[in-house]
């Protein structure tokens, strides 16, 4: 479903001021008719023609009058947070999260299903469920829900919403967007769980008007999201940013890509888990481990110290590879806490070019469960504001 154009030339033209008309509005509103001309350089026949079908759609109304200097106040153009509503899901090895979310990305409503196996079938019926029970836990009409975004782990094809690879479910080019569109009726996007939490950063959190940045995630696995020069970098493939998978140790332990020694079979879970253990047999799950970091244990913090570490240092590589102006460190694994982070940020700076350690802030976001879902809904709401062709899709600019 994404990569044709139905468009002719025309409608392209219309729908890419559109796009851009709707993006400075999201961007300097509250603004009036003749700045929005002004900014983008289109004919004030255009931006009149252009923002009342905006606000026919409901994506955008009339505020209150501005500031005036005698003669009649202009009238000033925002965003309406409540024009539309976008739904983002993230999916997990047995469960999927949800979150209904306004144009703004408020959180509308939060739901989850719990997944009964791991058959594509029922992943996609589960998925179809959650759509439905978030809608009417958040009271409104199925119209106004303009599109679904979707996060998980592994390798996407993101233009053409296509699963190529996941760590967890063992699936190999799943066309997930085309499975459940039938079910949910709106437009699908699919994209690896780290992209759409970089994007919920760059469009509505620490990385506005950021150009260069990325977005660390620590966990079950070790993620990355790259942004360079304000746009995804997403490689050939859609692969770009496996960076748990970069090598440590020829003849470290296995890890879950099926080769050895990569940077993840040491700092995420499984790998804390398994040097834990080393010290305390008895340990069985994270949350044990995390207690024992609590209660100050000597052993764990020592083996969270030695992680952390090793993780510095190939952050440090990455700042020396790309010189980005902020990393934020985000994921359930924010929970390590100082006995993991601390060592990470000394090895950052001890092992970093200088000159780009000091242009770089690292930021440890607090953990919450709705991050990865408001994640996923960015996903929609970039579309809706960034891509004139992908906006065609969207329902209520087709009139119903
Ligand atoms: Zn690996």
């Amino acid at each position: 479903m994404n990569n044709s154009s139905p468009l002719g030339n025309r409608d392209l033209i219309r729908a890419i001021n559109r796009s851009i008309i709707l993006n400075t509005i999201k961007t300097y509103g509250p603004i009036d008719r003749a700045q929005v001309a002004r900014v983008t350089g289109l004919s004030p026949a255009t931006v009149t023609g252009i923002t009342s079908e905006l606000i026919e759609t409901g994506l955008i109304f009339e505020k209150a009058p501005g500031d005036s200097r005698g003669g009649r106040p202009p009238i000033l153009l925002a965003i309406n947070p409540k024009g539309g509503y976008v739904i983002g899901i993230k999916l997990m090895e047995d469960h999927a999260l949800g979150a209904l979310t306004d144009l703004e990305a408020t959180v509308i409503a939060k739901d989850q299903v719990l997944l009964p196996d791991q058959s594509a079938t029922s992943v996609i019926r589960m998925l179809a469920r959650l759509v439905e029970k978030l809608i009417s836990k958040a009271g409104i009409g199925k119209k106004k829900l303009i599109g679904v975004g979707i996060g998980l782990a592994g390798i996407v094809d993101f233009e053409r919403g296509l699963l190529r690879q996941s760590p967890f479910f063992g699936w190999r080019d799943l066309p997930i967007s085309e499975l459940l569109q039938p079910h949910v009726k709106v437009p699908i996007y699919l994209d690896n769980d780290v992209n759409t939490l970089s994007m919920a950063e760059q469009w509505f959190g620490a990385a506005q008007g950021i150009e260069d940045f990325l977005t660390l995630t620590v966990g079950r696995g070790i993620g990355l999201g790259i942004v360079a020069n304000g746009r995804f970098y997403r490689g050939t493939g859609g692969g770009a940013g496996e960076f748990g998978h970069t090598l440590v140790d020829p003849d470290g332990p296995i890890c879950d890509c099926g080769k050895r020694g990569c940077l993840e079979t040491y700092v995420a879970y499984p790998g804390l888990l398994r040097e834990a253990q080393l010290f305390n047999p008895n340990i069985k799950t994270i949350d044990e481990l995390l207690d024992l970091n609590e209660k100050m244990d000597p052993d764990i913090k020592s083996v969270l110290g030695k992680a952390g570490d090793l993780l510095g240092r190939s952050v440090a590589n990455l700042i020396n590879l790309l010189n980005p102006k902020l990393i934020i460190v985000g994921g359930e694994g924010v929970r390590l806490g100082k006995n993991f982070f601390n060592p990470m940020q000394s090895a950052i700076q001890k092992y970093s070019v200088p000159e780009m350690f000091s242009d770089c802030q690292i930021r440890i976001e607090p953990w919450g469960d709705d991050a990865w879902a408001r994640g996923a809904a960015s996903l929609v709401l970039r579309q809706l504001f960034e891509n004139p062709v992908h906006q065609s899709e969207f329902n209520f600019f087709q009139g119903s």
